[in-house]
């Protein structure tokens, strides 16, 4: 893929609530590359209380954006482990034209480009039912809904025996900021990758096989093309 090799550096973009971490971890098994999710490793370092964490914390908590500098730093580092080489799934991550033009720049610093921007588009009523309802494990991140997919055991994890809880930035008042935020500096974005091509606008509703199935449908447009 992209450079001639057999690479695929993928972003997957969408509102809060969008399933772009539910669609990252199933892709990542089945491209097999590895997801980086800021939001992921950020709750990471709010567990351990590190001072990233800390920091991080004091904007997720108000449903505002961490600085672009922490977020460049962070993936800087990520980037270049060993694991990366076969390509990512960035989840989450660019939220601002800051960091999405610097992630031109660090991916052209290391000899490779983007491949693909799949965008999961949701309707705004939608994603706040996902949202509100939405439980968290503790352990491995995994996701549930009260609702549409509770877990077997009530505030347990099927996959690890985590306990679930709701993240603080999955209260309603917060959840109105985060959009409010995506819509101002996040949404911008698709145009700079419309611009260029890379745009994949895939429908984020239906069942998670479904969108999957969307979503592999365009990157093996890509890999054709490659
Ligand atoms: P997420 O799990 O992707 O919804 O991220 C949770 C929170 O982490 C966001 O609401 C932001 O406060 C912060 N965050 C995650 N990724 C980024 C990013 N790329 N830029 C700025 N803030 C981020």
């Amino acid at each position: 893929m992209g450079d001639g090799a057999e690479r695929l550096d993928l972003i997957l973009m969408g509102p809060p609530g969008a399933g772009k971490g539910t669609q990252s971890a199933m892709l990542t098994e089945r491209l097999r590359v590895p997801c980086i999710s800021t939001g992921h490793i950020f709750r990471e370092e709010v567990r351990r209380k590190s001072p990233l964490g800390l920091e991080a914390k004091r904007h997720m908590d108000k449903g505002e954006l961490v600085p672009d500098d922490v977020i460049m730093r962070i993936l800087e580092e990520r980037l270049q482990q060993p694991d990366c080489a076969p390509g990512f799934i960035l989840d989450g991550v660019p939220r601002t034209m800051p960091q999405a033009e610097w992630l031109d720049r660090a991916l052209a610093a290391l000899g490779r480009h983007l491949d693909l921007v799949v965008r999961l588009v949701v309707p705004d009523e939608e994603l706040i039912k996902r949202l509100s309802g939405r439980r968290t494990c503790r352990e491995c991140g995994a996701m549930y809904h009260i609702i549409f997919d509770p877990p077997t055991n009530e505030g347990i994890c099927n996959r690890c025996n985590g306990d679930l809880y709701q993240r603080d930035d999955d209260h309603e008042d917060i959840i109105a900021s985060r959009l409010e935020v995506y819509a101002r500096e996040t949404a911008p974005i698709f145009q700079y990758y419309r611009a260029r091509d890379l745009l994949a606008e895939v429908d984020g509703t239906g069942s998670r096989d479904d969108i999957l199935a969307r979503i592999v449908e365009r990157v093996e447009r890509v890999e054709q093309h490659a």
